[in-house]
């Protein structure tokens, strides 16, 4: 049996286990449940299972094989977000007001991952390949950036070949780079005294951030146009009448290179200093967490890419047609124009898209590699290993990130076809790379090039632990 059938022999079983992980949507570093999930399901499966890696209970590695032999790694993610949760039917209705849901496919993503990695298993014992296989158990992408500390803790190496996928409203390869990040807080201490009374007396700890943010403001005028900067402001006092002495900012910086954004960085903190400067106050900044732009590798992505096609994108039915179209009402009229440009699809071919809800073809490779406007800890992997990554069709055209729209169509067979599609073509990506030695060896010096050139660091200062309370 070719390993992609049996995947969709079991597709009962790698469904079930999505479902589990929906119901559970646990938040960043918190996913008891759904680590423990995947990692009971590996281990029952003969995989052997180390937990809690990188200082970080929900981490983990699933292996089996022979190291000996070459290493495939296959990425899974399992957090959710706040406020999301949804009913799965396509129109808004919270199942617990509030409450975290899976409105990135997270519970998609661990799941196709481990089918892959079970199907490669066959493959294994069958004798049709040698090696190793190993599923990395991902917590916290959602701002936490754990696949980041788990790099700098030395989880990745070793690593021949990663893979990994990302649910989308497209079927492809993500010949792309991201935008490196940091997040970070800038603290201001001033001196309280009464607002009305001796205000001459006190030192606003809120002017400092008020100011800070306005000097940011002034800066982007004169920033690369890629960078982006945001922030909310996390502590501004509690009364009017009392001059705060305690303030704080919470800021994303991101850039397409790292060193573009350390240059950035240092010019916010300068701001924030003279911010400090400006109100008498002191400023402590801290780096929360950080992740890198992404080292895409040219061989991995055309190998996806054949697979892509080897494999065939799946056909949806006619209910789920159905469910999506009455989801599109929800939709923004201008959101397929948002993904089209930030994947670089031309009028011809968002012209062609007016008719589809469902996207059931498969886009062609990027010429070009392309800088998406967004930030993953991938990013961080694929600076320790060659790797590659797809995305496949979960939700309907136009569906908007982080949205209670992905978390109803994420179980249910939209979802769950594109989930099993990503698994068949990682599993036979995964296995053409344990047996193709020169492909490998393609992989690894494209990579080992790139990385000589980009002066690699990681962004997480060092003995920055992993911010389990996010
Ligand atoms: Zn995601």
């Amino acid at each position: 049996m070719k390993i992609s059938e049996w995947i969709e022999s079991n597709r009962s079983m790698f469904v079930e286990l999505s479902n589990e992980i929906w119901g559970y949507a646990e938040l960043g570093y918190k996913e008891v449940q759904s680590s423990k999930t995947l990692e009971d399901a590996l281990e029952e499966n003969g995989f052997k299972i180390e937990r809690g890696l990188a200082e970080i209970p929900t981490a983990f590695v699933a292996s089996y094989g022979n190291s000996d032999g070459p290493v495939i790694g296959i990425l899974g993610e399992y957090d959710a977000l706040p406020g999301l949760s949804q009913d799965c039917v396509p129109y808004r209705k919270p199942l617990d007001n509030g409450m975290p849901g899976h409105g990135c496919g997270h519970n998609l993503l661990g799941v196709a991952g481990l089918a892959a990695c079970m199907a490669v298993k066959q493959a294994i014992d069958s004798g049709e390949v040698k090696g190793m296989i190993k599923y990395f158990g991902c917590p916290a992408e959602e701002g936490g950036a754990g696949k980041a500390f788990m790099a700098n803790a030395g989880v990745f190496d070793g690593v021949d070949i990663c893979l990994t996928w990302h649910p989308d409203t497209f079927n492809g390869t993500l010949y792309a780079n991201f935008l490196a990040i940091y997040c970070a807080t800038f603290k201001f201490h001033g001196k309280t005294a009464h607002a009305a009374a001796d205000p001459f007396n006190g030192r606003s700890a809120l002017d400092a951030v008020e100011l800070m943010n306005v000097g940011v403001n002034f800066l982007r005028e004169h920033m690369i146009p890629d960078a982006r900067v945001h922030y909310v402001v996390t502590k501004g006092g509690v009364a009017p009448n009392v001059v705060p002495d305690e303030a704080e900012s919470y800021y994303f910086v991101r850039a397409p290179r790292t060193d573009q954004l350390d240059s950035l960085f240092e010019r916010i903190k300068n701001v924030a200093k003279g911010a400090a400067l400006m109100t008498g106050t002191e400023v402590d900044i801290k780096v929360i967490t950080g992740m890198s732009n992404m080292l895409p590798n040219e061989t991995i992505n055309d190998v996806l890419q054949a697979k892509l096609h080897e494999v065939g994108a799946p056909k949806f039915t006619e209910d789920e047609h159905a469910f999506a179209r009455e989801l599109s009402k929800s939709i923004p009229a201008d959101s397929l124009a948002t993904s089209a440009y930030v994947y670089g699809l031309d009028s011809k071919a968002v012209a062609a898209l007016k008719d589809t809800v469902l996207f059931e073809d498969i886009l062609p490779p990027f010429k070009t590699e392309i800088v998406l406007p967004g930030s993953t800890d991938v990013g961080d992997v694929s600076w320790v290993a060659p790797t590659g990554q797809i995305i496949t069709t979960c939700w309907a055209l136009g569906s908007p990130g982080h949205s209670w729209q992905i978390v109803a169509q994420g179980k249910m067979g939209i979802g769950q076809r594109g989930m099993l599609y990503a698994g068949k073509v990682m599993a036979v990506s995964a296995l053409e790379f344990m047996q193709n030695k020169k492909l490998r060896e393609q992989a690894m010096q494209e990579f080992k090039q790139k990385r000589a050139a980009a002066n690699y660091v990681s962004p997480i200062p060092a003995g920055t632990k992993p911010p389990l309370n996010i």
